[in-house]
C-alpha cells in the first residue's frame, strides 16, 4: 500500500511510519514543515518515504491507497482562549484539507480508506460511568472539539471507508503522558495528580499503531472504534504501577490547586478522566499485545 499520513512526525505517527516501512509499504509524510520532517525521517531518500508540504498534499493523496490523519496541536499545555481556538482549529483545518483532497480526487485515484484520529475526550468525564462506542458525547470543551473533528472527517466521500479511532492516553517511551511523568518519578517526586480517583483510559503505543494498521488493511474495520486497552485503571493505580516498574516511590500526590495554577483550564486533561472500553475492537477480534497496564509499563521500562 501507499499511505499518506498527516501528523506523521509526531509520537504516534513516527511509530506508524516505522511499522509501515518495515512491512514494505510506501509512506507519504504530509507535513507543515519539510525541514522538520527531514530531521525526523533522515532516511527518507532510500526508504520508501516521500515528504510533502501543504501545497503538495493533494498530489500525494491522489494515488495513495489510504490516508491516516493524526495532525493536531498538543492539548497538554496551559489553555488560553487562543490556545483553545488553535487546539480545535488545527484538527479541523487539517481534517478539512485531507477530506477536500480525497473528495476532489478522480474516482480511479481516490484512496479507499481514511483512518482519522479523535480522542476519548469525546465522552466527557466521569468517575462512575463506563463508555463504549455507543455512548453519547459529553458537554465539555474537549467533547465539542472531538465532535467537530469527527464531523469534519465524516464529510469524506461515501465510497471511502472511514474509521474514526477515539484514542486514549498513549503510553510509550518517547512522548505523550509518560515522557512527562517518568522524569518526575525518577526525581522521587512522582505521585497521583489531584484525587487519583479519576479514570485513566490508556493504550500502549504498539497497540494503537497496530489498531490503525488493522483499520487500514481490514475492510471490517469501519466507523468509530475506541483505541483504549481493555483494562483502564484509576490514576492512583497507574502511578503505583509506574513507581514499582521504574523502582521509584509514588508518594507525592500533586494537589489539584497546584495543577490548576500551572495548566489553568487545561488541568481538566489530567484531573478528570473517563473509563472507556474497546468494545468494537474486541468484537472485531483485535488482539491487544498489552491488555494490562503493568505489562505495558514493564515493556516500556525495558526500552529505556
Ligand atoms: P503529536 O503532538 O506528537 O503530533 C501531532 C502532529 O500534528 C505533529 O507532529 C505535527 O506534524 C502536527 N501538528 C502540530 N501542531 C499542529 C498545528 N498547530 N496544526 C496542524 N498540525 C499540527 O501527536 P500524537 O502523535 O501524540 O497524536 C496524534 C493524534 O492523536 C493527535 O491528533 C492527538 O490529538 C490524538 N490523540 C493522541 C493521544 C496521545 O495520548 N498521544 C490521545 C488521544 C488522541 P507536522 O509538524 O509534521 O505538521
Amino acid at each position: 500500500m501507499t499511505v499518506s499520513i498527516t501528523g506523521a512526525t509526531g509520537f504516534i505517527g513516527k511509530r506508524l511510519v516505522q511499522k509501515l516501512i518495515s512491512d514494505d509499504h510506501k509512506v507519504r509524510v504530509l507535513t507543515r514543515s519539510k525541514s522538520k520532517a527531514q530531521v525526523v525521517f533522515p532516511e527518507q531518500n532510500y526508504s520508501g518515504i516521500i515528504i510533502a508540504e501543504e501545497g503538495e498534499w493533494e498530489k500525494c493523496i491522489q494515488g495513495s491507497t489510504a490516508v491516516v490523519n493524526l495532525a493536531g496541536l498538543p492539548i497538554s499545555t496551559r489553555w488560553s482562549p487562543e490556545i483553545k481556538r488553535d487546539i480545535k482549529q488545527s484538527r479541523i483545518n487539517a481534517t478539512s484539507k485531507v477530506v477536500d483532497c480525497i473528495n476532489k480526487a478522480p474516482a480511479d485515484l481516490r484512496p479507499s480508506v481514511l483512518v482519522s484520529a479523535t480522542a476519548v475526550g469525546y465522552y466527557g468525564t466521569s468517575e462512575t460511568h463506563s463508555f463504549d462506542e455507543t455512548s453519547r458525547s459529553g458537554k465539555d470543551y474537549l467533547s465539542e472539539v472531538c465532535r467537530e473533528w469527527e464531523a469534519k472527517a465524516q464529510e469524506v466521500n461515501s465510497d471511502v471507508r472511514l474509521v474514526l479511532i477515539r484514542i486514549g492516553v498513549v503510553l510509550g517511551k518517547d512522548g505523550g503522558a509518560l515522557a512527562k511523568m517518568i522524569p518526575l518519578f525518577m526525581a522521587f517526586a512522582g505521585g497521583p495528580l489531584g484525587s487519583g480517583q479519576q479514570w485513566f483510559s490508556w493504550i500502549h503505543l504498539d497497540d494503537v499503531v497496530n489498531l490503525i494498521y488493522e483499520s487500514l488493511v481490514n475492510p471490517s474495520y469501519k466507523g468509530v472504534i475506541n483505541g483504549t486497552a481493555p483494562n483502564p485503571v484509576r490514576l492512583s493505580e497507574m502511578c503505583t504501577q509506574l513507581g514499582e516498574v521504574i523502582g521509584r516511590p509514588s508518594w507525592l500526590p500533586v494537589p489539584e490547586f497546584a495543577i490548576k495554577a500551572v495548566l489553568g483550564e487545561g488541568a481538566s486533561v489530567v484531573l478528570d478522566g473517563q473509563r472507556v472500553l474497546p468494545v468494537r475492537a474486541q468484537e472485531l477480534g483485535f488482539s491487544f499485545k498489552y491488555p494490562y497496564v503493568k505489562n505495558a509499563l514493564r515493556a516500556i521500562a525495558k526500552e529505556m
